[in-house]
């Protein structure tokens, strides 16, 4: 399990957005390449701190990490991350453009410039389950579609290995450097090159598949483990999943957006689960044994003598499962009373027997209310 994001970047979770990016630049600084040559703790480290800023800096993100936490990022919930360390690591960061403006000048940073990745754009769909799916958890086969390496070319957009030439504008480097002399002295400057967008290679003859993008879009199908305890509109993130980016190896990720249907007698708050029961009114007066149903199944739950309209019940750790795997919310009965309807004379007389010989103590709120209105206004 991967560490706590805001433990990585050592902030407190009631961190700003500009502590996190202090925190943020003082660690990626200390833990740079340039000045950790060879170590591959000080890399790994790098990757985590990237990982977390990721996340952290992302109004979006952070919010939904706040609440599923790593399961809101990672498809194999509580699995082995390091596969999307290094996913993280190359896709969202331009180590140039940070590194440069802490060692103006001086600091080669054109080896990360040339080939950085264009990532590729999200993808976002929805899936709709059932209450008891979210209670136990599901799998779901998704259908989508997605733009994806062009497998005619491999991705390269070329029709075959002579069709790509070395780009003579820059000489295959990408960039494009100018000087330009000042009374400062020489100053040189670089830019993506414009012929080749910073490939270092044109393509002559292209691909006839996919028209020289080396990208096509492709129907996927995709089984997502739905874990026990998600709620209606939370989304689960799959790397890797979405488009295809620039250079066809750099993908968006798939946001699943849940939705969980409506169950006829079960609600949701939070991680408890509410129900009403109606019981009739003799019951409730003399007490007795409920059915309740339940996630698991049907219980048996005695209501006491002189229960009340809107009493609440509580059946501890009935609930939803929580997301992170740890226990149970509660299962909340809420009871209403019947009064009974449709009376036959009988029954009509036999209720004006027992009101005769009903005395105050019986309907108590009714005797106090009535009280206070004699107070306020007099008999
Ligand atoms: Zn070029
Ligand atoms: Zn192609």
């Amino acid at each position: 399990m991967a560490n706590d994001y805001y433990s990585t970047l050592g902030v407190p979770k009631s961190a700003t957005e500009s502590e996190i990016k202090k925190a943020y630049r003082k660690l990626a600084k200390q833990y740079h390449p340039d000045l950790n040559k060879n170590d591959k703790s000080a890399e790994s480290k790098l990757k985590e701190i990237n990982e977390a800023y990721e996340v952290l800096s992302d109004k979006t993100k952070r919010s939904r990490y706040d609440q599923l936490g790593h399961a809101g990022f990672n498809q194999n919930f509580g699995g082995s991350s390091s596969a999307k360390y290094s996913a993280g690591f190359e896709q969202e960061f331009d180590l140039g453009d940070i590194f440069g403006s802490f060692f103006s000048g001086g600091f080669d940073s054109s080896s990360y410039t040339r080939s950085r990745p264009q990532r590729g754009t999200d993808i976002e769909v929805s899936v709709s389950v059932s209450f008891s799916e979210s209670a136990t958890g599901c799998t779901k086969t998704i259908n989508y579609n997605r733009v994806a390496a062009c497998e005619t070319c491999s991705g390269t957009g070329a029709k075959n290995n002579d069709s790509k030439k070395t780009c003579s504008r820059c000489r295959g480097s990408g960039q494009v450097v100018e000087s330009q002399r000042t009374p400062f002295g020489v100053i040189q400057t670089s830019h993506t090159c414009e012929v080749c967008a910073g490939a270092g290679q044109v393509i002559e003859h292209p691909c006839s598949a996919c028209g020289g993008r080396g990208k096509v879009r492709k129907s996927e199908s995709l089984e997502i483990e739905i874990p026990a305890g998600i709620d209606n509109e939370q989304i689960l993130n799959v790397r890797n999943k979405g488009n295809a980016g620039s250079n066809s190896s750099s993908f968006g990720d798939l946001h699943i957006y849940i939705s969980v249907k409506p169950h006829p007698i079960f609600s949701r708050k939070n991680d408890d689960i509410w129900c009403e029961i109606p019981i009739p009114f003799v019951q409730a007066s003399l007490g007795g044994d409920v059915t309740v149903p339940t996630l698991t199944g049907k219980v048996q739950y005695h209501v006491h003598e002189g229960t009340q309209h809107g009493d609440i019940f509580k059946l501890k750790g009935k609930g939803m499962p929580k997301l992170s795997g740890r226990g149970h919310g509660d299962q909340m009965i809420k009871i209403s009373i019947e009064i009974p309807r449709n009376l036959t004379e009988e029954q009509k007389e036999l209720l004006k027997k027992f009101d005769k010989i009903s005395v105050a103590k019986n309907y108590q709120k009714n005797t106090t209310f009535f009280d206070r209105i004699k107070q306020i206004f007099g008999s």
